[in-house]
């Protein structure tokens, strides 16, 4: 396939084949792991540490997508071939695989001096590409981690794995530094992923319930569903963090499945015109299988599709477009509804309301924290306001707790609120409570 290349290697033995990665020619894993060993080695009598990084190139796929392969291949030796010349004589750099490579420098001796030789090599290949007679741009992460002379070839990458993937999380371009806290919240993180498998597949996490009213008649409208789970060993583990790992981890599915045939299990014993409002997770609006989940849990709770509202944010719309609007299209073509959650602090684009429609809008808690004594966030509010009463959207406030932000609210003309005033997120029973004790918005003349 890429045999020509592959003569590099000034062909002296075939073994060093073994040793290569035939696009671009550089080393592979092997040679890698092989080096690695060496100097620690050469190091066992001298004391100073030595970097190790891997380079993960951001976004490479969508190029191979949108450029072709051959394309893609290309571009992969473009970024041998500068990794390579970006090496002094002490350092080597090797492909690991796929978008991935790995270098070693025996020279550099500090966290400081990694992460500005990190940061140069992200420079470097942060030039355009040449394919044919276009051009490509691409970013890159990196990890790296510091040999102190007491550890294995294996755990070092391992640690320089683990800070790729903390500088993934941040965004592109970034560099990461192995630390010793990473390693303690990493495993912290995996101790909570295998007790929320074990919780989901025992059925629980629980929905609990926060009430959103019509802040001039003050009457519950609906309910917000809110996924809280107590752990054993654990305690009550908060959704902001066990949110993420199940959404890394691919839990989210199985566990929104569970929470929603909870929750609309619940709510079908509500007054009728109350509606309920439930997350979806970015993940799960790239997962074409979403749609067809939703529909047969309300198949099978009996749950009226026309009082389920679909909670999004801005990124979930925002990773793949395409896939999101079809799951939302979907979902709309049984009448539930979708609103578009914490507005205002995501990648917030108007282009996105242009081209899509939603049914509601939910401002984000802070910036009805700062309401009273902000002015930036006044007329941030009553733009957000004006705009959704042009296209046609309904509007709750996220995040009240005092009357004085309901006065404001409503001077501007906000017609929906959430917040701790009006309820805090409570079980089934107390659900069941406050409906009892509270007023209820009166049936309405049966919308659509
Ligand atoms: P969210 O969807 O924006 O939910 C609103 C959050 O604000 C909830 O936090 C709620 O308890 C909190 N909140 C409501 N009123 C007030 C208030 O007056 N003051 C303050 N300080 N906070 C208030 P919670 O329950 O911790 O949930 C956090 C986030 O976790 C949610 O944000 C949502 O993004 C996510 N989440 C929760 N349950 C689920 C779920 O079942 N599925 C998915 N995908 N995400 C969920
Ligand atoms: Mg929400
Ligand atoms: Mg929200």
């Amino acid at each position: 396939m890429s045999g020509s290349t592959g003569s590099i290697q000034t062909g002296k033995d075939p073994a060093d084949l073994v040793y290569t990665d035939p696009l671009t020619g550089l080393g592979n894993q092997r040679r890698f792991v092989d080096k690695v060993e060496r100097l620690k080695a050469d190091r066992a009598e001298d004391p100073a540490p030595f970097t190790i990084g891997i380079i993960d190139l951001d976004g490479f796929k969508p190029i191979n997508d949108l450029f072709g392969r051959r394309a893609g291949d290309h571009i992969l030796m473009q970024v041998g071939m500068r990794l390579r010349a970006a090496m002094d004589q002490h350092s080597t750099v090797t492909r690991l695989g796929a978008d991935e490579f790995a270098f070693l420098l025996p020279m550099t001796f500090s966290e400081q001096a990694a992460e500005t030789q990190a940061q140069m090599l992200i420079e470097i290949l942060s030039a355009p590409y040449d394919v044919g007679d276009r051009t490509a741009r691409l970013s890159a992460s990196v990890g790296c981690a510091l040999y102190y002379g007491d550890q294995t070839a294996e755990d070092l990458i391992s640690k320089a794995e683990t800070a790729l993937y903390h500088a993934k999380r941040s965004g592109r371009g970034k560099v990461v530094v192995y630390t010793h806290q990473m390693e303690e919240a990493a495993k912290r993180v995996t101790r909570i992923e295998q007790a929320l498998r074990r919780a989901v597949a025992a059925g629980e996490v629980e929905p609990y319930f926060q009430p959103i009213v019509d802040l001039r008649t003050r009457e519950t409208i609906g309910f917000e569903t809110l996924a809280r789970w107590t752990d054993d060993d654990l305690g009550v583990v908060p959704p902001s963090v066990f949110i993420p790992i199940a959404e890394e981890r691919g839990i989210i599915g199985p566990l929104s499945q569970l929470v929603l045939r909870k929750a609309t299990t619940a709510a079908s014993s509500w007054p009728e015109q109350l509606f309920l409002s439930f997350n979806l997770s970015p993940s799960q609006l790239v997962d074409q299988n979403t749609g067809l989940h939703i529909r047969s849990i309300l198949a099978e709770t009996g749950f009226d599709s026309h009082r389920l509202e679909i909670e999004i944010t801005e990124t979930g719309m925002m990773t793949d477009p395409i896939s999101a609007e079809k799951i939302v299209d979907d979902l709309r073509g049984v009448g539930i509804r979708i609103s578009l959650d914490d507005f205002g602090t995501g990648q917030s684009s108007l282009g996105r309301l242009r081209d899509f429609h939603f049914d509601k809008l939910k401002i984000d808690r802070a910036f009805v924290a700062s309401i009273l004594e902000d002015r930036p966030s006044q007329h941030i509010i009553r733009a957000i306001l004006a705009m959704c009463d042009g296209l046609g959207m309904e509007v709750v406030a996220e995040g009240i707790e005092e009357e004085a932000q309901v006065a404001k609210l409503l001077q501007f003309g906000c017609g929906g609120g959430q917040g701790y005033l009006f309820g805090r997120p409570v079980d089934e029973a107390a659900t069941r409570e406050y409906l009892r004790s509270s007023a209820v918005a009166a049936p309405r003349a049966h919308a659509g």
